[in-house]
């Protein structure tokens, strides 16, 4: 994987702007530069000049002036790659980029491949695998949340977790491969309670960092919240607040809503997707129990329910729809009590404190039409979602391949403890902990093959 060449690229997004940058990097990338570039009023060339300084001049080509720039270097190994590179701020416009592009390539660089800048700084020890895969995570971000998860896997949160965790598991490793040598002598250096022990520890954290992933990928593609109830409680009227569009029909006619609509909408810096479903009621027209049918799969999916009932409904009744959601434990719900501008009275509205009460939801009541108490709603989503993140310690896992590693870890801690438990040899027990050492090792990259490396770096843009 690791070549010497000198690479270049378009780093700034493709087309026209304000200014562009073209980043080289590699143990020629200063010398290349040098052939083509003058500092203004300044004799000296670059590998001369002092680094991590911004220098203002010329591209020239056949003593023709190309473009006024202002370049920054880095020398090898203190930049992003490891090895020297080159940042040149040129003009933005097309032509300019690639007639650049072009001059460089002509002076010994060649373009690179897409994420190739990355891969050098994990081929070069620059950060590990799962910190480069961050990288690709914290320029795709679209919200504030992921944007903070991605940051922290990046700085290298996770890595240390893991590599710690596996440090654990070598050594244990190798006391059994230990015993191994002796095997005839019938003696156990890797005390079996310890490891019991250990691999429990190591399990529970893994299955923390299992469950974290059910919420990274939901912060990456918005956080699911189904918004359910029976016909013309106000679902869609609720759905166009929250998405600040008129995206669902919004009618009088039970039932309008038969087909799914959901949207995604960044709420106080969180990806939330919105799925208005069809009403529940019982109905006799195929259509619509179909779409019944699909409103339980959403509700099944989601993080967040949202449960609206009409605030002239009784007690009774809402604790039925409760308990005919058939929530799990890790859905969180919360029943919003709409059209409270049609209430007369207090005593609705103070029967619904008894809910709140006697069960672990929220209640809010709010009035989609005239707009109240939406706010409260909004917070109450806002806050169960901030709620998890502290569940995870801030930890989340948020790549699918670290979610795969992790999987196959915890198979293989269980077949340790099975092992352990059933007393059976040291080499069956060293096979299962070094398929745990390897997967771990496969997150941050301490085992990695060309193909996995390929198989990451090719999703990243150009010019990272
Ligand atoms: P859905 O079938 O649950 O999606 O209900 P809709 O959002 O289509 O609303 C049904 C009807 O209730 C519409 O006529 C809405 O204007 C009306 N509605 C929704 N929210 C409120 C509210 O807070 N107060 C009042 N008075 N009417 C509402």
């Amino acid at each position: 994987m690791k070549d010497d060449s000198t690479i270049c690229a378009i780093s700034t997004p493709p087309g026209t702007g304000a200014i562009s940058i073209i980043r080289l990097s590699g143990e020629n990338a200063i010398s290349i530069v040098d052939r083509v570039f003058l500092i203004h009023n300044n004799k000296k060339n670059l590998s001369q000049k002092k680094p991590n300084t911004v220098y203002y001049g010329s591209i020239l080509y056949q003593d023709q002036i190309i473009d006024q720039v202002l370049l920054t270097f880095f020398k090898a190994p203190k930049s992003y790659t490891g090895e020297n590179v080159v940042e040149i701020s040129c003009h933005g416009s097309i032509y300019l980029q690639q007639r650049i592009m072009e001059i460089l390539i002509t002076s010994g660089a060649r373009n690179a491949e897409p994420g190739e800048f990355t891969l050098r700084a994990f081929l070069n020890g620059k950060m590990d695998l799962s910190q480069s895969e961050a990288v690709a995570d914290l320029i795709g971000s679209r919200s504030k949340s992921l944007h903070e998860a991605a940051l922290k896997q990046m700085r290298g949160g996770f890595s240390t977790e893991i590599s710690i965790l596996r440090q654990k598991l070598l050594n244990f490793s190798s006391l059994i491969e230990l015993e191994l040598d002796f095997s005839e002598e019938d003696v156990n250096f890797a005390d079996r309670n310890e490891l019991k022990g250990q691999i429990e520890k190591i399990q529970d954290i893994v299955d923390k960092l299992l469950e974290s992933f059910k919420y990274g990928n939901a912060l990456k593609n918005g956080v699911p919240v189904a918004i359910v109830g029976k016909p013309n409680v106000g679902k869609s009227t609720i759905l166009n607040i929250l998405l600040n569009d008129e995206k669902a029909i919004v009618s009088d006619i039970p039932g309008t809503t038969r087909d799914i609509i959901e949207d995604t909408v960044n709420i106080q810096g969180i990806l939330f997707r919105f799925i208005d479903t069809a009403g529940i009621r019982d109905s006799l027209d195929k259509l619509e129990l179909l779409g019944i049918e699909r409103t339980f799969n959403n509700i099944r999916k989601a993080s967040i329910v949202l449960l609206v009932v009409d605030a002239n409904e009784t007690p009774e009744d809402i604790s039925q729809q409760i308990i005919n959601l058939d929530l799990q434990a890790e859905q969180k719900l919360i029943v919003i009590t709409n059209k409270i501008d049609l209430v007369k009275n207090e005593v609705v509205l103070n029967s619904f404190k008894d809910l709140l009460v006697s069960n672990k939801y929220h209640v809010v009541s709010i009035s989609a039409k005239k707009n109240l108490h939406i706010d409260i709603l909004i917070n109450l989503l806002v806050e169960s979602v901030k709620y998890k993140t502290q569940l995870f310690n801030d930890i989340i896992v948020i790549n699918l391949r670290h979610f795969e590693s992790l999987k196959a870890t915890y198979e293989a801690g269980k077949r340790v403890l099975d092992g352990v438990e059933n007393n059976i040899s040291g080499d069956l027990l060293s096979q299962s902990i070094r398929e745990m050492t390897y997967n771990l090792g496969a997150i941050t990259g301490e085992i990695s093959t060309d193909e996995i490396l390929g198989n990451i770096f090719k999703n990243f843009c150009i010019g990272k």
